[in-house]
């Protein structure tokens, strides 16, 4: 039977050791959310930060605007979060909504404050084996696989999906780790074959049980970001687990498994926020 990489116990873990850090600073960092209004599922992950932020002694701030906000409005409000000493981490919410240029609305940013590391120079840095401001979600999956010593170091993995947040990072974290990486995406061919010769196997793909126990090898280690409502409206995977269970030699709940330690991961990240004036700038 596969080993269940519990999220929960790793988050556990991990935000005891970000509490005592918070503890004995001087002045406890603070997170600020940015969020346009309008999308209850980020209300609620919102929350989750919130809370999160409370467990660990972290401040926390929230600024909700309305759903038809300017662009304008917007990026005002994240230069000017930038520009506040008393703001160390910056969260945007994305998606943001259709009208809005969100990338302009990234460049507003102080790349030293994006805890989310969707910052270009963050997310290259991340590219190019460097370390800093990791996106949190694949952050928490690379740390769910160190938490429960899983060797990550010249094997094959397959990570299915590229999006920018999630595929592509964690692509990027595999390979700094000594894996061997393929990215797969929905143009690639015969996927099932690809992925079938991997021993990690990551699914980001948003699809409820996309991965099916004759696309895994025997033994592989799954990791599973996805975070789908079925048909029967249950919280489920990307991968078809109660059918994989047997098959695999560990894998990552839905839920219970990567979700739990995505909002630690922020947090880590802002006790790395390193505000040094930039050799460049200021
Ligand atoms: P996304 O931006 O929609 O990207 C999905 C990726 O899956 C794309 O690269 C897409 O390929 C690929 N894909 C779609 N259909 C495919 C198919 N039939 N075969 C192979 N690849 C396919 O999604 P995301 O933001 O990365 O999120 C992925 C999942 O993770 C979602 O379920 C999301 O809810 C979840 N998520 C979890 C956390 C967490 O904390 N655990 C955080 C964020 C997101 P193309 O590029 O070719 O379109």
């Amino acid at each position: 039977m596969a080993q269940i990489l519990d999220g929960k116990t790793a988050a556990a873990v991990a935000k005891a050791a970000i509490t005592a850090r918070i503890a004995a600073m001087a002045v406890a960092p603070t997170v600020v959310v940015v969020q346009v209004a309008g999308d209850p599922a980020a209300d609620r992950y919102v929350k989750a930060i919130g809370r999160t932020c409370s467990d660990v002694g972290a401040g926390y701030a929230l600024h909700q605007l309305p759903a038809d906000v300017a662009q304008a409005t917007i990026e005002a409000l994240v230069r000017q979060l930038s520009g506040d000493a008393g703001v160390q981490g910056i969260i945007i919410q994305m998606p943001l909504p259709a009208h809005l240029d969100s990338a302009a609305v990234i460049a507003c940013l102080d790349q030293r404050k994006d805890i989310d590391g969707v910052h270009p120079v963050n997310a290259g840095v991340v590219a190019n084996g460097g370390s800093g401001l990791v996106p949190a979600t694949p952050a928490g999956g690379m740390a769910i696989l160190r938490h429960y010593g899983i060797e990550v170091r010249g094997k094959q993995a397959v990570v299915i999906g590229r999006s920018a947040v999630v595929g592509r990072p964690m692509a990027w974290l595999l390979l700094k780790a000594d894996a061997t990486v393929t990215i797969a995406h929905s143009r690639t061919a015969n996927l099932a074959d690809v992925v079938r010769e991997a021993d990690i196997v990551v699914a980001a793909i948003g699809k409820p049980r996309f991965v099916t126990r004759d696309m895994l090898k025997a033994g592989a280690v799954v990791v599973d970001f996805g975070i789908n409502v079925a048909a029967d409206g249950t919280l489920c995977g990307d991968v078809d687990t109660a059918n994989v269970l047997d098959h695999v030699s560990a894998i990552t709940p839905v839920p219970g498994g990567t979700g739990p330690m995505t909002n630690v991961m922020l947090i880590e990240n802002l006790l790395a926020v390193d505000l040094r004036p930039l050799p460049w700038k200021d």
